[in-house]
């Protein structure tokens, strides 16, 4: 079944209410564009708010703790993302596997959570500058994935990957399309394998690093590209929608 592209927006440590009148435009836009399926994970503060302002658009976290609750302060458990309506959770990007220690052990454990409490998982992995350089990219992302990947029944009915080399993100570089190709067609044998043949094709891979409406149609035209996941284009919806357009009027390859 051929899926719409999902593009979803990475709001990291920004945003305050002010912020709320971004979410709206988007949502708007949204409706107007139905050939693209988009998404806000904005900071925890603001979930409750953004999922009460919009109609169209899904809302989501960007991270949460593996427990169910208890002693963990400044934490804040997949259940309690649920009830303030996010529907899904991005977890294991570089931002916290680099800035926080989360190993792949810790990213996996967070991932079952979050299916246990009924959300998606957008699963993001990534290789940095030097393991490309060595020629160790595929080889990295693929080990990275197996171990960080949630172990329960049906959960690629949920699962998203998201594809994002270190190198990438915030920098205004771009992995070829070639490049991104060569990676999410590996990435899609890992799922086969993983999952089987029919569930394994439905996984959508989502490509990230400095996406923005000037590249987004090139680079989401990549091999086994299902959208986009997108930091600092995602703050201001005319580049965020733009970059939905942009798939959205891609001529069908
Ligand atoms: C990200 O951090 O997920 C990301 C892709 O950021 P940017 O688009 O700013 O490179």
């Amino acid at each position: 079944m051929a899926q719409r592209p999902y593009i979803v927006g990475n709001w990291k440590m920004n945003g305050t209410r002010a912020m709320l009148s971004e979410a709206r435009a988007i949502d708007r836009a949204a409706q107007r564009n139905m050939k693209v399926e988009v998404a806000l994970a904005p900071p925890f503060t603001l979930i409750h708010a953004v999922h009460r302002e919009v109609e169209q658009i899904g809302v989501g976290a960007q991270d949460c703790h593996p427990g169910e609750d208890g002693a963990h302060t400044g934490d804040v458990s997949a259940t309690m993302l649920a009830d303030a309506g996010a529907k899904f959770v991005i977890l294991g990007h570089s931002e916290r596997r680099t800035g926080h220690n989360e190993s792949n052990e810790l990213v996996r454990a967070k991932a079952e959570a979050a299916l246990a409490a009924g959300m998606r998982v957008i699963m993001c992995c990534g290789e940095d500058a030097a393991t490309r350089e060595k020629g160790g990219a595929e080889a990295f992302v693929l080990a990275q994935l197996r171990a960080s990947l949630p172990q329960i029944e049906n959960a690629a009915e949920r699962l998203t990957v998201a594809y994002e080399p270190i190198w990438a993100i915030g920098t205004g570089n771009n992995a070829t399309p070639e490049d991104i190709g060569a990676m999410h067609t590996a990435i899609r044998g890992l799922m086969v394998e993983l999952f089987g043949l029919e569930e394994g094709a439905e996984v959508r891979i989502l490509y990230g690093g400095s996406v923005k409406p000037e590249n987004a149609r090139e680079l989401l035209s990549a091999a086994e590209v299902g959208g986009a996941l997108v930091g600092g284009a995602s703050l201001a919806a005319d580049s965020f929608m733009g970059i939905a357009l942009a798939v959205a009027d891609a001529p069908e390859g």
